[in-house]
């Protein structure tokens, strides 16, 4: 269980406070839907919880350990952005060996941990390209084949497909969907579309000016 516990983060412009607040649990295997207007602070929640940011005050518990007390690179968690998921000079190859072996010397276990995935993926004839000879629904396949690597419990989305085409979009929401409950990862979600959630959020919040409300039975009848 991931648990999330009144994060309170405040920061000022010309001395006026703009405060947020959030709580919220996300059990393995679920997807945690979040909805909301540009602006009202999603990705700064998600910066909080990987730890860019850091919260005033409140806890987050993965099966009940504190992590924000852990440097970044120690917390057990990958985040997934719009772009520039990947290193533009390196091959697909390169790019996962590199979240999966710090000083991105390859092994023979590596190799193979990197071709299992990229054949999963449908991505093995693209090994040793650059990004840029990827679609943007390839290159977003690579960043998520790299974070299955990793193996962090817990997954954040910031909005990662919403530069796709919508075809494109409902396969990496299902490949989230698969990936979530197969590796009971924990997954919070954070896009403008409410089809996304209907698909395949468990629960759904919506972030209002800072404050994370969470969804009404109705909710998702409402457009975002
Ligand atoms: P969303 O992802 O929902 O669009 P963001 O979390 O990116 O919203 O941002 C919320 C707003 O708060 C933005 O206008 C951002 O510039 C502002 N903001 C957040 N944290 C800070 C900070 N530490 N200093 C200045 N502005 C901030
Ligand atoms: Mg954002």
């Amino acid at each position: 269980m991931l648990k999330i516990d009144g994060i309170v983060y405040t920061y000022y412009t010309k001395s006026i406070p703009h405060p947020y607040h959030f709580s919220l649990e996300a059990d393995k295997g679920e997807v945690i839907g979040i909805l909301g207007e540009s602006g009202s602070g999603k990705s700064t929640m998600l910066d909080l919880i990987a730890g860019f940011l850091e919260p005033d005050s409140g806890s987050i518990l993965l099966d009940g350990e504190a992590i924000l007390p852990l440097p970044i690179e120690r917390r057990p968690v990958t985040i997934l952005f719009q772009q520039h998921n990947l290193f533009e000079h390196l091959s697909v190859k390169k790019n996962i060996l590199l979240g999966i072996s710090p000083n991105g010397k390859s092994t023979a276990e590596t190799d193979t941990r990197i071709s299992q995935i990229l054949q999963e993926m449908g991505l093995s004839e693209h090994i040793d390209k650059l990004p840029s000879a990827l679609s943007g629904g390839q290159q977003q396949r690579v960043a998520l084949a790299r974070a299955l690597l990793r193996k962090k419990p817990v997954l954040l989305l910031d909005e990662p497909f919403s530069g796709l085409d919508r075809k494109t979009r409902l396969e990496m929401l299902s490949l989230v969907q698969t990936i979530t409950q197969r590796e009971r990862l924990h997954t919070i979600m954070v896009t403008h579309q409410t089809e996304d959630c209907e698909l395949i959020a468990d629960r759904v919040y919506k972030m209002k000016n800072g404050t994370l409300l969470p969804s009404n039975p109705d909710f998702l009848q409402e457009k975002a």
